[in-house]
């Protein structure tokens, strides 16, 4: 059975603090000060000689967290080297054992629950709903993957065949994966890829994203000690020139991969490059996600679900909602409620327990937004903006916007941050809508918001979507009961914390026997 973390589990649109004992006194806790970490690459020689670099709180610079050390490529080698030998040994050990290492660190992520999140509310900017939602996420992930390897490998399949011969079909680690993981998970998704290439015998390099090093360096030391063996997985924090090295390096067996799609595109140019393997690509991008609410639509509920998908998590989900469809008769009163909605809205310390909206991940981020905002008002589209408290002065925040638009393709490139854009449509425009969605190419979510049956199945059977959400929010997708990814540009799936996520890990192998 699948043992998922407790039975108060929801997601992060339904979160509460009741659930949480002790939350209230870390929130108290996180004021003060936190000894200092650090994050470096394993079993590695050159990277010695690399420089410590400063990691600070995006929400106040001027708070020191930690160091980190990036990786040296000349220490590539030698780190596949050493997983390729451990490879074999690992594999052979069999699933039990390997999903008993994860159920075991499930154990540890759960008790060791203050410190991850003291670090994802400080180092990744992650409010404490948030950076609870992950934690349990990554607790769900490790004993959701252990089960369903247990499941799939813990015996071969028995095939039936002519009389006489026994044929069976058993599923191996592949060799050694590389895994390249977001800052904007760093926790859960970062071990969500680990534990499902380690659990079906795999061995990995884990290249942790350069804005959140302390965290991955903090869960590999868990795994570690829970007796996994450090040529087994090998963290090699650094930047995105480190991850094309990665991917470069000749034998791989595969890359899991989640982040933007121009690197997912030039990781799969690598890969399709190299001389002597064929390895499998997973690719979670990004998205231009919508939510279309027609007439029928619950208003209050439309605007409280429209606000939390676009603006919590400071719209640095892949999941958030960035374009809204309002059919015309509603239009008008929906975006005059949702100004209203947006005033709410609280902006600051992510360890406050007031703070809706955290800060953006770096000064990259913000100037990015920055730039398209001034755009957005030059072109005199804003419809509201909130103004940012002078206390967040010293981070990398963002006021949330909201924009009115044409249509989707007037948005251009995914704006990774709190900017939610808005259009009309008419009720015979439904389908045009729907594929106008399709011609973006992504298909990451999609929102559904209209009490007729009939609606929500017509735009969801057209929609080329992988989580489609209907009379509810978009974002924190559940593991094991909402699995999660997209098609076309949004991804190559498989889905995360879903029933076939492992399948791409696995080589097939066919034994007959003549008996
Ligand atoms: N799984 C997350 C969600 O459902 C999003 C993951 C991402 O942003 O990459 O909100």
């Amino acid at each position: 059975p699948v043992a998922l973390y407790g039975p108060s589990r929801r997601n992060s649109c339904g979160l509460s603090f009741a659930d949480e004992p002790g939350l209230l006194q870390l929130a108290e806790e996180l004021r003060g000060s936190l000894p200092l970490a650090r994050a470096e690459p394993l079993l590695a020689q050159n990277s010695a000689e690399s420089a410590w670099q400063a990691v600070r709180n995006p929400a106040d610079t001027r708070q020191l967290l930690g160091h980190w050390r990036a990786t040296a490529p000349e220490d590539l080698p030698a780190a596949l080297q050493a997983a390729r030998e451990a490879q074999p040994a690992w594999n052979a050990r069999g699933v039990r054992a390997r999903a008993a290492l994860l159920e075991q660190a499930a154990d540890a992520l759960a008790s060791a629950r203050a410190e991850f999140l003291v670090l994802l509310v400080r180092e990744a900017g992650k409010t404490l709903p948030d950076a609870l939602a992950e934690w349990r996420e990554a607790v769900d992930l490790l004993r959701y993957y252990a089960s369903q390897a247990h499941t799939l490998m813990a015996a071969p399949q028995t095939l039936p065949g002519p009389t006489g011969e026994h044929n069976e079909l058993q599923l191996h680690g592949r060799g050694v994966f590389v895994c390249i993981s977001p800052w904007n998970f760093p926790l859960a998704i970062f071990s969500g890829q680990i534990a499902a290439a380690l659990v079906t015998g795999n061995c990995v390099l884990a290249k942790s994203a350069e804005q959140t090093s302390l965290i991955a360096a903090r869960m590999v030391q868990l795994l570690h000690a829970c007796g996994l063996p450090r040529a087994v997985l090998q963290l090699l924090p650094g930047d995105g020139a480190l991850g094309a090295a990665l991917c470069a390096l000749p034998q791989l067996a595969g890359v899991a991969f989640t982040g933007s799609l121009p690197v997912a595109r030039s990781i799969a140019r690598s890969l399709a490059g190299g001389e002597q393997a064929l390895p499998v690509l997973i690719a979670e991008t990004g998205g231009q996600n919508a939510m279309i609410v027609d007439s029928s639509a619950l208003p209050e509920q439309v605007v409280k679900d429209a606000l939390q998908s676009a603006f919590y998590s400071a719209g640095q989900r892949c999941s958030c909602l960035r374009i809204l469809y309002l059919q015309e008769e509603i239009y008008e009163r929906t975006v005059q409620m949702l100004i209203g909605a947006m005033q709410e809205l609280g902006i600051g310390d992510p360890a406050l327990l007031a703070s809706d909206l955290g800060p953006l991940i770096d000064a990259p981020a913000q100037a990015a937004l920055n730039a398209y905002a001034a755009q957005l008002r030059a072109e005199r589209r804003v419809l509201a903006e909130l103004s940012l408290p002078p206390e967040t002065g010293a981070g990398y925040f963002f006021a949330p916007l909201l924009a009115q638009v044409r249509d989707i393709a007037q948005i251009g490139e995914e704006r990774f941050g709190p900017i939610l854009h808005v259009c009309s449509y008419r009720a015979k425009e439904l389908d045009a809508v729907i594929d106008s969605l399709n011609a973006s190419g992504y298909g990451l979510t999609l929102g559904v918001h209209s009490r007729i049956e009939s609606t929500w199945r017509r735009v969801q059977q057209r929609a080329r979507v992988g989580n489609c959400y209907v009379n509810r929010g978009m974002t924190g997708a559940v593991v094991g009961t909402q699995p999660f990814g997209g098609e076309g540009l949004s991804g190559t799936g498989p889905k995360a914390g879903g029933p076939h996520y492992l399948l791409r890990f696995v080589s097939e192998r066919t034994l007959t026997v003549n008996t």
